[in-house]
């Protein structure tokens, strides 16, 4: 294979081109059957004006769909000043290769709206947001069976619950329009868990990388995840819950938060409560009282550190500084951190990337799961939980059974009974729904990773495993 070193730094779209041909020249596509996968099939740009502040401001926004092997297409809708077009067909296409590696059974999507959310005040921004969804809806760029939303960075369960109104407000009759957008409230017909899905799903990646010895071996990091040193940018959703379940429920120590305004640092470990509600009220973490500041705060991102979670926005690892980053091992949280000539230099340097499309596939998991309750119309987890209480019972009345046959005299406590027979309740069912997930899709990656003499990483096994399922369904359904 000719070395496909980026001479200048590649835009995003390119970076994902870049590393979507790595991995295709290791396989054997039919020709054209790679094109096909590889280009974004369309993206709708709006541009609309709204009434506000006594003047109308004009917004533009984007909704792409990459590929339709699946329908449902799926992804998020970001709101930020620096969203573009190549910057959304970059994510859409993500999304395809995210949701087949995780079998999420959708094509990929994303959409974006270019402004600053925390310039508008809430009424505003749900002119602005039922504004945009409404353009989005007339051409079934929202819709249950067509294309399903799901908030990213700049938007959350507030702007689902307006596009949800807007899309029923203009589908009265649809019995399914819960359906159309995910990471809805839970009053709202959301589902118990989303909102810290993908955090909790870079912890599970984590757990599940450190579950095997031989790979944590090729880091030099030593076992287990308790103790280790973990830097993270950004504090929102994503890399706010993701440091808070590894410190809080894995000993892991955040020693480095990187923010807007710079970035903290304690080789004690941060306590990432106290951040977040310092960030909330101050606006930043500049003068967080227990750790040491610094206001260029992408120089961290070069510091030591046994791990490195960017989960924040794209390129922000890229051929200027990937020399420098000391961590053996970085989680990508975001979407596409690093860009394509830095992955080169640090897959030089032997540094392991658990990628994008898997670390951060737990949002995605868990719209899956909100999108066949509101399917389902039924309340999530009813029948597992008979099924499952059915099977319990089995399980109880045998005990008993075999102690009063045998005249041993056992006696399962009230307690224990009473905790068994219940089965699981919705967040539960969320979450080993996500950590089975979440396992499987590392064992689909690391079969190719240590199977196949020709991949040496993650991120080619994790594109090879993803490109062939799609392959896959566009051979089964024709073109
Ligand atoms: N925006 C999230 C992502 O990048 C979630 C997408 C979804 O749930 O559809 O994966």
């Amino acid at each position: 294979m000719t070395s496909q070193q980026p001479v200048k730094e590649p835009s995003f779209r390119e970076s994902v081109d870049i590393m979507f041909n790595r991995a295709v020249a290791l396989m054997d596509l039919s020709p054209g059957l790679e094109e096909k996968i590889r280009v974004c099939n369309a993206t709708y740009t709006v541009r609309f004006g709204v009434r506000l502040r006594g003047g109308i401001h004009t917004f533009t926004g984007y909704r792409s769909v990459h590929s339709e092997h699946m329908e449902p297409v799926k992804g998020g809708i970001r709101y930020a000043i620096g969203v573009h077009q190549d910057e959304v067909e970059a994510l859409a296409a993500l999304m395809s290769y995210k949701c087949a590696l995780v079998e999420a059974p959708f094509g990929g999507s994303k959409g974006g709206l270019r402004i600053d959310p925390r310039e508008w005040n809430e009424h505003e921004l749900e002119q602005i947001t039922r504004r945009f969804a409404y353009e989005l809806i007339k051409r079934d760029l929202i819709n249950p069976a067509q294309n399903v939303p799901a908030p990213d960075m700049g938007t959350g369960e507030r702007e689902m619950a307006w596009m949800a109104d807007q899309y029923k407000r203009m589908n009265t009759t649809d019995i399914n329009g819960a359906a159309c957008v995910t990471g809805k409230p839970p009053h709202a017909g959301g589902i118990a868990g989303r909102v810290e899905a993908t955090g909790r799903g870079v912890q599970y990646a984590l757990r599940e990388f450190f579950r095997h010895p031989e790979d944590v071996a090729v880091t030099g990091l030593t076992a287990g995840l308790s103790g280790k040193r973990i830097i993270v940018q950004g504090l929102g959703n994503v890399g706010y819950h993701a440091a808070k379940f590894l410190s809080e429920e894995d000993g892991a120590l955040i020693t480095g938060i990187i923010e807007r305004d710079g970035a903290i640092y304690n080789d004690k470990g941060l306590d990432v409560e106290a951040v977040h509600a310092w960030i909330a009220k101050h606006g930043g973490v500049a003068s967080f009282p227990d750790g040491h500041h610094q206001p260029d705060g992408a120089a961290l991102l070069e510091a030591e550190c046994d791990i490195l979670i960017p989960a924040a926005l794209e390129g922000v690892i890229n051929m200027q500084n990937a020399a420098r980053v000391q961590a053996p091992l970085i989680v990508e949280a975001a979407n596409g951190p690093v860009t394509a000539g830095a992955d080169e230099i640090l897959r030089d340097k032997g540094c392991v990337i658990i990628p994008d499309m898997y670390a951060n596939a737990g949002g995605v998991t868990v719209s899956y799961f909100e999108w066949v309750k509101n399917l389902s119309h039924i309340r999530f987890g009813r029948m597992q939980r008979r099924q499952e209480e059915a099977r319990h019972q089995l399980v109880v009345d045998e005990l008993e059974r075999l102690s009063s046959d045998k005249g041993l005299g056992w006696s399962l406590s009230p307690n224990f009974k009473d905790k068994y027979l219940r089965g699981a309740d919705e967040l539960e069912l969320v979450r080993s729904g996500l950590d089975d997930t979440m396992r499987a899709a590392y064992q689909a990656m690391r079969t190719v990773w240590h199977g196949r003499e020709d991949v040496h990483d993650l991120r080619t096994a994790a594109y090879l495993v993803s490109i062939q399922r799609v392959a896959e369904s566009y051979r089964a359904k024709g073109l």
